[in-house]
């Protein structure tokens, strides 16, 4: 080694060393920083935390087809204390672990229909809520006919792991009766009749048709707790039923799938040789509302504000909302609000405000 180079080695081995320790000292910050996130994290209410009132927060805003802001479908609603969700397709525990939700917190899950993009989370989330939160009773799983064979199935699906980790964990930390869902289940009602499926301190959940057919049953929800309400579609073509019950509520959160799109879609699969895409993105027209159908109801509902979700094709580039919302302004004079993973809306009680806190 000629003489010249020795401080530059001894400069490199000085900044390999400070590196080091700069990375020792960065990686002893980064866990107290995580101590604390996951310290605060466990003691968090997000849910204890809200005002009184109905509290409405996408923890899916898509359909079935991968979107980076929209999952699958699944809505929490907050009334009270007490913390629901419609539907929990694929991403839904994590989402609600995003908006500070946490799945031990929920009481309850209420099923549209059983496509897989609704169900799909169903098992993770009932898994990290059962270990999260030592439950001993299964979560309520509400819905029409054939959310016995979903419960079931899942039962099924996960028996080995409940095994392992009662093996592990032992009873008193996992129980394992609370493993899992307790199907709740009901007759799909007729045209212009509402089952009310949950009435406890002061929350009514009622139940009626809607039209996704051949897909059957099917069903949306409508929420009233404190003088609010909030109704949920579903999937549904444009529906007169729908309408009926969403008469006056509040917030109608609403399906929508953009024909427009969905025909780029179609001729892109066209194009591309893709018959079977090509296929189901034309199929699917017809038993899905389109956003315009969507503010149609809202307007004869007379709702007080039109959130968008199952928003169906994903819009991945901008611009494609503007084409995704046109003609809604135009179909309902109302306020609008495209639903994105994380958007909520709160219901305070008492009041007549709709407050949009995220969109
Ligand atoms: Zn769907
Ligand atoms: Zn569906």
């Amino acid at each position: 080694m000629d003489r010249s180079e020795v401080p530059r080695v001894r400069f490199r081995l000085l900044f390999v060393l400070m590196a080091a320790l700069l990375a020792v000292a960065c990686g002893r910050t980064a866990m107290r920083v995580m101590s604390r996130a996951v310290e605060s994290n466990l003691r968090a209410d997000a849910v204890g935390a809200l005002p009184d009132g109905l509290h409405v927060t996408l923890c899916g805003a898509g359909g079935p087809l991968p979107d980076p802001k929209r999952s699958a479908p699944c809505t929490a609603i907050v009334a009270g204390d007490r913390l629901f969700l419609v539907d929990a397709g694929s991403g839904a525990a994590r989402n609600l672990a995003a908006v500070g939700y946490q799945a031990p917190r929920v009481d309850g899950v209420f099923l549209t229909h059983f496509h897989s993009d609704h169900i799909d989370g169903l098992g993770e989330l009932a898994l990290l809520r059962w270990t999260g939160g030592s439950h001993a009773d299964k979560l309520p799983l509400y819905g029409p006919e054939g959310v016995a064979e979903i419960a079931e199935g899942l039962a099924h699906a996960y028996r080995l792991d409940s095994t392992y980790r009662v093996a592990h964990h032992g009873e008193a930390t996992v129980p394992p009766s609370g493993s899992g869902y307790r199907a709740v289940s009901f007759a799909e009602p007729s045209e212009g009749e509402g089952t009310v499926v949950l009435d406890e301190n002061g929350l009514r959940v009622t139940m009626f048709r809607v039209e996704h057919r051949p897909v059957s049953p099917a069903v949306g929800y409508r929420f009233d707790y404190a003088g609010r309400s909030v109704v949920l579609s579903g999937d549904t073509a444009r529906s007169a039923n729908l309408e009926r019950f969403a008469a006056g509520a509040d917030l109608l959160v609403h399906e929508a799938l953009s024909p427009t799109l969905m025909g780029v879609v179609e001729e892109a699969a066209g194009r591309a040789g893709n018959e079977t895409m090509r296929k189901i993105a034309h199929d699917v027209l017809d038993y899905h509302a389109s956003p315009v159908d969507a503010a149609r109801s809202a307007a004869a509902a007379e709702v007080g504000h039109l959130l968008f979700y199952h928003v169906v094709p994903p819009l991945p580039v901008p611009g494609l909302a503007g084409v995704y919302l046109d003609g809604v302004s135009e179909a309902y004079a109302g306020p609008v609000t495209l639903g994105r993973d994380g958007t909520a809306i709160s219901l305070p009680a008492g009041s007549r405000e709709i407050r949009v806190l995220e969109d």
